[in-house]
């Protein structure tokens, strides 16, 4: 099989994914993969179904049921539940809240994982948590971003939408544990990303390094 034309971003919240997965798929020309908009949105499907969280066949019954539908279009990213625009939606403290414990479930990440899959089509940057590891693992780029937790809360925080800065710390703090934790494709960098801090670096800079490591890979 050929090698895939996947850009595989993985990193914890805050760390910068989604705008430096979005710049690199602007100038490469390639889809943008939001892995995170996919769980968020199987979450609120579970959360409008009125399942108990706690229950995962109920859980994965639910998402089976609705219908997610993500835009690849760096420029226009945005993702819907039964055809209503759930964007800012997803983006709210209680999806947020709840997204570790549905994403845990190993048949909603079945079903998010094929989604994925098909949205890749011929190009892709993907950001998420497993996607070096479980999603893509034969994507000839992989990159591990992150930053310092101080960091990752005040840009959470600077977008407005979960609360102030020692409340976003709170929450990114709660995620991380219960995302590097959990049985299933846990939070983990592949054993052949490049680790990458952004604290110190602007969005631009972060850019930069990917496109040179496409361009290293002959992407
Ligand atoms: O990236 P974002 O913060 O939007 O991700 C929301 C949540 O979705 C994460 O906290 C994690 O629980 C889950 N997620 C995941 N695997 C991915 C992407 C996101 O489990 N590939």
């Amino acid at each position: 099989m050929s090698t895939p034309r996947v850009i595989a971003l993985d990193g914890p919240s805050g760390s910068g994914k989604s705008t430096v997965a979005r710049g690199v798929a602007r100038t490469l020309g390639w889809r943008y993969v939001d892995t995170g908009a996919t769980y968020r949105a199987a979450t609120l499907a579970a959360l409008r179904a009125g399942v108990a969280l706690e229950d995962p066949a109920a859980v994965a019954a639910a998402v089976a049921d609705a219908r997610i539908e993500l835009s690849v279009d760096p420029d226009v990213p945005g993702v819907r539940l039964d055809g209503d625009d759930v964007a800012a939606e997803i983006r709210g403290p209680v999806v947020t809240g709840a997204v570790s414990a549905v994403s845990a479930v190993p048949a909603v990440r079945a079903q998010m994982v094929a989604l994925q899959r098909s949205l890749i089509g011929d190009g892709a940057v993907v950001e998420g948590r497993d996607i070096g590891t479980a999603v893509a693992p034969a994507a000839p780029v992989k990159v591990y971003l992150d930053a310092s937790p101080e960091v990752r809360a005040s840009r959470r925080a600077a977008e407005g939408t979960v609360g102030d800065v020692p409340t976003v710390a709170a929450d990114l703090a709660r995620r991380d544990q219960l995302d590097s934790s959990r049985q299933a494709s846990p939070l983990q960098a592949a054993d052949d990303a490049v680790h990458l801090d952004s604290s110190a670096l602007s969005a631009d800079e972060v850019v930069a390094r990917v496109l040179e490591l496409a361009r290293a890979a002959g992407l």
